[in-house]
């Protein structure tokens, strides 16, 4: 696996600013002489106005921009290609330095805006039913490249909408990349940053124990845990992280977690027809779920012609819902979004065969490079 960390710096040994928390950023800001007090302005001049390179930097003299741009670099992620679905939704195909490349899903929803973000370059979860996982993995995302998807979103949306929500969802397991989650979420939450309430993020995990013990203790975002069973032997089958980490020491974990009040752990349950979704696994998971301030979010499988796996229909789905609800368990069922890109759950990481949404990759581009938007020639990955 290519490490993320030789990617902090440039051929020229310049360090990815962007990468750096705020305490971090007051540290090379003094080692510059620039002093740590400026800090404020760098985090808004980079999170905020979204400047290009450090020359754009209003906010300090042409001395210290020179300054700045000799030991180090603004980086942007390379927007490839942009699906719209007809649903509104739209799936962005980013480039990486290293040309690796990751995808984010914008979802308009009413007056909220939600961001699906990944946090690495495919997955070594290997869920059996999920397509990132067929990637294996190959790299964790810098804290750059997770907090960039954000930034050029709510730069591409500004004017128009306000990005208001973001879910880790997309490619990769966050809390296996937990000090690069970390970093990213200092910006996303920073006041002069994009600023974003931790009600506004959510993290989805499969569930890694010690991390997800040391997440709570760090982070005050809402939390997700993949459950996708309703016992220890059918998790197997699906989720091979429960050999190192059983249901019940998850969900102990999970009990002992300190939530800031009013917050519930959600846990979201993909209906396979035939596999999870009779009522005795709606008991099963009732029993399981005991003691934990608990909230299911049921997402129908999305299928794919790469799994002989179904979606339940949908009474089936509101019949498990029903049944969560009338004992007293708060469930609520997602609505699928973006199916016909394939930027649904689990089908991230896939061919890219559909149409291109040329006027937003055009705005991402004029975004990054400065140029005036031009919608009339969008160019294949290769
Ligand atoms: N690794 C993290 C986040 C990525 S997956 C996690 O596992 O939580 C986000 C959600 O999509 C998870 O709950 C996962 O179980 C679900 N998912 C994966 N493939 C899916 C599919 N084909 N249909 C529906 N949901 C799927």
């Amino acid at each position: 696996m290519a490490s993320a960390r030789d990617m902090l710096h440039d051929e020229q040994g310049r360090v990815d600013v962007k990468s750096l928390g705020r305490a971090a950023l007051g540290d090379w800001l003094e080692s510059l002489g620039i002093g740590r007090h400026r800090t404020n302005d760098l985090v808004q001049s980079l999170w905020h106005d979204g400047a290009r390179t450090f020359e754009e930097m209003r906010r300090f003299t042409p001395e210290l921009r020179r300054k700045m741009a000799a030991a180090g670099f603004v980086s942007w992620l390379e927007p490839a290609l942009v699906l719209q679905s007809q649903d509104g939704t739209r799936k962005i195909l980013w480039k990486l330095r290293d040309g690796r490349t990751i995808e984010s899903v914008v979802i308009p929803d009413g007056e909220r805006t939600t961001l699906c973000v990944s946090s690495q370059v495919g997955c070594a979860m290997a869920c059996t039913f999920c397509l990132t996982g067929d990637l294996g993995l190959v790299r964790h995302l810098l804290p750059s490249e997770i907090a960039n998807q954000a930034l050029q979103v709510a730069l591409l949306l500004r004017g128009d909408r306000r990005l208001t929500n973001v879910v880790f969802m997309g490619m990769g397991e966050p809390l296996h990349n937990l000090d690069h989650l970390c970093t990213a979420l200092e910006h996303y939450q920073d006041d002069f940053g994009l600023n974003l309430s931790h009600r506004r993020i959510t993290v989805s995990t499969v569930g890694l124990v010690p991390q997800l013990v040391e997440f709570a203790r760090r982070s005050p975002v809402n939390l997700a845990i993949s459950l996708n069973a309703s016992s220890e032997a059918e998790r197997l089958k699906i989720m091979p992280i429960t050999k190192k980490y059983g249901v019940d020491q998850l969900l102990d974990a999970c009990r002992s977690i300190a939530l800031p009040s009013g917050k519930r752990i959600a846990f979201e349950y993909v209906l396979f027809e035939g596999d999870n979704d009779a009522p005795e696994d709606a008991e099963r998971l009732i029993e399981l779920l005991r003691g934990i301030p608990a909230k299911v979010n049921l997402i129908p499988y999305n299928e794919n012609p790469d799994r002989d796996i179904h979606r339940p229909d949908q009474d089936r789905v509101k019949a498990f819902q029903n049944h969560l609800i009338q004992r007293g368990l708060a469930c609520t069922v997602r609505t699928t979004r973006g199916r016909d890109i394939s930027a649904a759950c689990g089908q991230l990481g896939k061919a890219w065969e559909q149409a291109q949404d040329r006027g937003w990759l055009a705005a991402a581009r004029a975004a990054v490079h400065g140029e005036a938007a031009d919608t009339t020639g969008p160019t294949e990955p290769s």
